[in-house]
C-alpha cells in the first residue's frame, strides 16, 4: 500500500489539483487501497492563524476571513461540475460560520488558548479533504473522506501534540479498508477527550508517516512544489539542486536544521518500519525526486546539503564560580527542558569558565526565565555573571553522513566563510558527526549559504558575481566572449558568471543577472552618473558571494578604489596597468590587502595581453629558479611600426597606418615614447621582488624632442615628416646589413634599460612579425636556452581573452 501526501501548494490551485488527479490515477491500482493525505489549501493555515491573532487584539479579521473563504469557492467552482458544487459550497459556508463564531468568542474573551487555536486551524484540512474527495469522485474515482481525528490519538499538548502510537495503531488496525482511495486530513488529530489537536506546523508530512507505520505501508510519497530534497533551501540558494538519495539520518538532520521540505518527526515512524519516503514535485511529476531510506551502502557524495536556521539566539553564561561546579550543565539543561526550550547547539570552552548555547529565537525569553529561576543564588552571589543574549544570529550547517570519515571538510567550510569575510561566532560538530555548524551574523546568512554551497558541492555550478568597469573595446569584447562561452562555462566548467553591475567613465548601473550581457544597454533609464564609491558600497551591502571586480579601463580613478574593493572581500581582475606600475608602495599595498582579505588579485593582461608572461614568471620565481635576465619586446605597436618600416614608406606613413588600424593609443606618442613599455618592464621587475620605481627605468628616447613636444597630433605628424632623414638613417643602417630595428627592454642586475637596437638574423628577436610580443627569460634553469614566450601581445580580442582566463582562475581557486 502507498501513502501519498499532498502539501498546501499541491492542492492550492486548479493547475495543481489537475496534476494531483493524474498522480493519483497513476498510483491507484484498484487491487489495494490508496491513502491520500492532504494539507489545507496553500496559505489557509496561516490566514486562520493571523485571523485569530487579529481577534485576540480586538482587530477586524473579516477581510482575512473573506479572502480565505473566497479561495475555497474559487477552487470548488473551477474544479467541479456544477451539479456537484452545491454541497461543497454549503460545507464551506458552514465551516466559515463556525470559524467566525470561534473568532468572535476569542475577541470577546480576549483569550486564545492553544486548544481553541487547534480547533480553529483544523478547519483548513477538513475543508480541503472534503473538496478533494468530491473532486476525485467527480472524476469517477472511488474516493472516501476520512477525518484523521478518528484515527490519530495524541496527548493534550495542543499545538504540537505527542502521538499515542499504541492507541493510534489500534485504530488503524481496526480500520477496514476496501479498494478505495481514502482522503485523510493531514496535520490534525484528537486527544482522549476528543478535543482537536495538531501535530505542529508542517505536520501533514507526519500524518502520512503515522498512517504508513500503522498500516504497514510500502512507501510514502510526499508531493510538494520542488524537485525533491534539495542541497539547500532554493529560496536562499539559487544553485541548489535535488539529491537523488538521502539516508533517514541525513534527511532528519537537514529538516531539523531548517529544511522545511519535510517535517522532522516524519522520519521516526518511517525509520522504525523501514518505509522509504519519496519527495516528489507535483508540478513536475516526471522528475524522480529524492528517495529517503536506510541505505545499505553509503551513497556517493560527502556533503548532502547546507541548511540554516535564520533566527536564533546565542546565550552565553560565564563566571568564575562555574569552574569545577559539578552538575552545572545538567542543572542548566534540565531547567531549560522544564521551560520547553529546545537547545539547538552547545559549545563549552575547555576552561569550564563559560558555556554558550543556541536556542530558537522565540525561546529567548523562556530561556532567560529558566536560567534566572535555576541559578538565582549563583547570580545573586556573583558566582556567575548575568547571561548575555545575542539574537541577531543564524546557524549554518553542513550535513552529510560520509563526512565523518573524511578529513578537511571543516577546513573547507570555514575557509569558504573566511574568504568571504564572514565572521564565525561559534562552531559545533554534532556528536553524530553528521553535521558541522557555525553561528554567524544573521545579515550574512544568505552570502554564507551561497559560498558554502558553491565551495562544498563542487560537482555543481559555482556562481560568481561580477562587476565590470570599462565598456570600451576590451570591455565589449569580454562581454561578447562571456556571452559566447556561457553554456560551455556552465556545462563543462560548472561556472556561472552573474553580472551585478557595469560602469564606465560616465554611467553605472546595478544589474541582476541579465539574460544577455552583450546586449546590455549600460546607458538607459536605470543608469546613474558614475560614482564608484557608492557603487561598491551598494554591491558590498548586498552580501553576495564570490564577488569579483573586473577593471577593463586604463583609468587611475578606478585604481583608487582597489583598497576599498579588497577590504570588502572583492577579488580584482584587471588589465589596467596603472595600478601596478605607479609607486612600488601602491603595488605592494594591493598585494598585501588582497592577501589579508583572502581574495584574488590577477593582472596577467598587464603585460603582453593574453600571453602567459606573469604566470610563467611567477611559476619560475615560486619554484625557486633564479631569474638572471629578462629581455622583451612588449610594445606590439612599435613592433608593428618597425616591421612595416621598410622600402619606400616614410616613418610618418607607417605610424599613420598603425593608428588607422587601431594599433596605437589615440596619441601614438604614448606608445612611441616607451612609457607603456616601461610600465610593463617595471611590473615584471616587481614580480621578482625588486622594489623598482619608474625612475629606475632608463629609456633612450627614440623620437626626437621636437616630435615629442609637438602641440597636436597633426603637428606631431608634421614633425615626423620633417625628421624622416633621422628615422631613415636607422632604417638604412639596418637594411644595408640585413638586420632589423627592434625596441628591446632588458632587465638585468636589478636594472631596466629600454632602447632601440639593430639586431642580427641570429638574434632570437629578429624573426618577430607583425605586432607580436616576445619575452625571453634567462634563469639558472634556463641558462643556455632561455624560456621564450611569443605571440600577439595587443588587441582587444587577446586582451579580453586574458581577462577572461584570469576571471576563470579566480573561480578555480
Ligand atoms: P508543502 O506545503 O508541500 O508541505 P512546504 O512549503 O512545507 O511544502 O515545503 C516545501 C518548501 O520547502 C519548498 O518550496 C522550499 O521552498 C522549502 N525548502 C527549504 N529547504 C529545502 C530543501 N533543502 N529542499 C527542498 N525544499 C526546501
Ligand atoms: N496546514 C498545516 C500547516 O500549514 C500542515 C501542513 O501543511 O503540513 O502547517
Ligand atoms: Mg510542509
Amino acid at each position: 500500500m502507498k501513502i501519498l501526501k499532498f502539501g498546501g501548494t499541491s492542492v492550492g490551485s486548479l493547475e495543481a489539483l489537475q496534476n494531483v488527479k493524474l498522480i493519483v490515477e497513476k498510483e491507484f491500482s484498484q487491487n489495494e487501497p490508496l491513502i491520500v493525505v492532504c494539507s489545507a489549501l496553500s496559505g489557509i493555515t496561516n490566514m486562520l492563524l493571523l485571523a485569530s491573532e487579529q481577534a485576540l487584539e480586538q482587530n477586524d479579521f473579516s477581510r482575512i476571513l473573506k479572502s480565505a473563504e473566497e479561495k475555497h469557492y474559487q477552487i470548488i467552482s473551477g474544479l467541479l461540475p456544477r451539479t456537484a458544487q452545491n454541497p461543497l459550497l454549503m460545507m464551506v459556508k458552514v465551516s466559515f460560520n463556525e470559524i467566525e463564531d470561534l473568532l468572535f468568542s476569542i475577541r470577546n474573551l480576549g483569550e486564545l488558548s492553544d486548544r481553541i487555536k487547534d480547533r480553529l486551524l483544523s478547519y483548513g484540512e477538513q475543508m480541503s479533504g472534503k473538496i478533494i474527495t468530491a473532486f476525485l469522485n467527480s472524476e469517477s474515482f472511488p474516493a472516501v473522506f476520512q477525518d484523521a481525528r478518528e484515527l490519530i490519538k495524541t496527548d493534550s499538548h495542543f499545538g504540537n501534540a505527542n502521538v499515542d502510537s499504541k492507541k493510534t495503531n489500534e485504530n488503524l488496525n481496526n480500520w477496514t479498508l476496501g479498494n478505495h482511495i481514502y482522503v485523510v486530513t493531514g496535520f490534525i488529530a484528537s486527544d482522549e477527550n476528543q478535543d482537536t489537536t495538531t501535530l505542529g506546523r508542517g505536520g501533514s508530512d507526519y500524518t502520512s508517516a503515522i498512517l504508513a507505520s500503522g498500516l504497514k505501508a510500502d512507501e510514502i510519497q510526499i508531493w510538494t512544489d520542488v524537485d525533491g530534497f534539495l542541497t539547500a533551501d532554493p529560496r536562499l540558494v539559487k544553485n541548489a539542486f535535488s539529491q537523488p538519495e538521502l539516508s533517514y539520518q541525513e534527511a532528519m538532520e537537514m529538516s531539523y536544521f531548517g529544511a522545511k521540505v519535510i517535517y522532522p518527526p516524519t522520519m521516526i515512524p518511517a525509520i522504525e518500519n523501514q518505509i522509504p519516503i519519496y519527495i516528489r514535485n507535483t508540478f513536475q511529476p516526471e522528475n524522480p525526486g529524492t528517495l529517503i531510506h536506510q541505505k545499505s551502502e553509503i551513497s556517493k557524495g560527502l556533503i548532502k546539503g547546507i541548511v540554516s536556521i535564520e533566527k536564533t539566539c546565542l546565550i552565553n553564561i560565564t563566571g568564575n564560580g562555574m569552574i569545577g561546579m559539578k552538575g552545572f550543565s545538567g542543572r542548566l539543561f534540565n531547567a531549560l527542558a522544564r521551560y520547553d526550550v529546545n537547545i539547538i547547539l552547545i559549545t563549552q570552552a575547555s576552561s569550564e569558565h563559560s558555556i554558550s548555547f543556541v536556542v530558537n529565537f522565540n525561546d529567548e525569553k523562556k530561556a532567560g526565565k529558566a536560567i534566572r529561576e535555576e541559578f538565582e543564588f549563583e547570580l545573586d552571589s556573583n558566582k556567575i555573571d548575568e547571561p548575555q543574549f545575542d539574537n541577531d544570529l543564524s546557524i549554518i550547517s553542513v550535513v552529510g553522513e560520509n563526512m565523518k570519515k573524511t578529513r578537511g571538510i571543516s577546513g573547507k567550510f570555514f575557509s569558504a566563510l573566511g574568504k568571504n569575510g564572514i565572521n564565525i561566532i561559534a562552531i559545533a560538530q554534532g556528536s553524530s558527526e553528521l553535521n558541522i555548524s557555525a553561528v554567524i551574523e544573521r545579515n550574512e546568512l544568505s552570502k554564507a549559504l551561497n559560498v558554502v554551497h558553491d565551495s562544498l558541492l563542487l560537482s555543481h555550478v559555482k556562481t560568481f558575481n561580477v562587476m565590470f568597469a570599462g565598456t570600451g573595446n576590451i570591455g565589449k569584447e569580454l562581454f561578447r566572449q562571456l556571452e559566447r562561452e556561457k553554456k560551455n562555462l556552465a556545462e563543462n566548467h560548472q561556472i556561472k558568471i552573474n553580472v551585478v553591475g557595469i560602469s564606465n567613465s560616465r554611467t553605472m548601473q546595478l544589474i541582476d543577472n541579465p539574460e544577455s550581457i552583450f546586449n546590455l544597454e549600460i546607458e538607459n533609464e536605470n543608469s546613474q552618473k558614475t560614482d564608484l564609491e557608492s557603487f561598491i558600497k551598494l554591491i558590498a551591502s548586498k552580501n553576495l558571494p564570490n564577488l569579483v571586480f573586473v577593471d577593463n579601463t586604463s583609468s587611475e580613478d578606478v585604481v583608487k578604489h582597489y583598497p576599498d574593493l579588497f577590504n570588502n572581500n572583492i577579488s580584482i581582475v584587471t588589465c589596467n596597468k596603472k595600478g601596478n606600475s605607479s609607486s612600488f608602495e601602491q603595488y605592494s599595498k594591493f598585494k598585501r590587502l588582497a592577501k589579508k582579505n583572502n581574495v584574488n588579485f590577477l593582472y596577467e593582461t598587464n603585460v603582453g595581453a593574453g600571453l602567459p608572461i606573469i604566470r610563467t614568471l611567477n611559476d619560475l620565481w615560486i619554484s625557486g629558479d633564479e631569474i638572471l635576465k629578462i629581455e622583451a619586446i612588449l610594445s606590439g605597436t612599435i613592433s608593428y611600426i618597425f616591421n612595416n618600416y621598410v622600402g619606400e614608406k616614410t616613418f610618418a606613413e607607417v605610424v599613420r597606418t598603425a593608428q588607422e588600424l587601431g594599433y596605437t593609443e589615440p596619441d601614438p606618442r604614448d606608445d612611441l615614447n616607451g612609457m607603456d613599455f616601461s610600465r610593463k618592464m617595471l611590473i615584471l621587475g616587481r614580480e621578482i621582488g625588486l622594489p623598482l620605481e619608474m625612475s629606475d627605468v632608463s629609456i633612450k628616447d627614440f623620437l626626437p624632442e621636437a616630435c615629442l613636444q609637438a602641440e597636436s597630433i597633426p603637428a606631431f605628424y608634421e614633425e615626423l615628416e620633417k625628421h624622416e632623414h633621422y628615422f631613415s638613417s636607422f632604417k638604412n643602417e639596418a637594411e644595408s646589413s640585413g638586420r632589423k630595428l627592434r625596441l628591446i627592454g632588458v632587465l638585468e642586475h636589478g636594472k631596466i634599460n629600454i632602447e632601440v637596437q639593430i639586431v642580427n638574423s641570429d638574434h632570437p628577436f629578429f624573426g618577430l612579425s607583425g605586432s607580436d610580443n616576445i619575452i625571453s627569460f634567462t634563469t639558472s634553469r634556463y641558462r643556455n636556452t632561455p624560456l621564450v614566450v611569443k605571440g600577439p601581445g595587443a588587441g582587444a580580442e587577446v586582451t579580453a581573452a586574458g581577462v577572461f582566463a584570469d576571471l576563470v582562475r579566480v573561480t578555480a581557486q
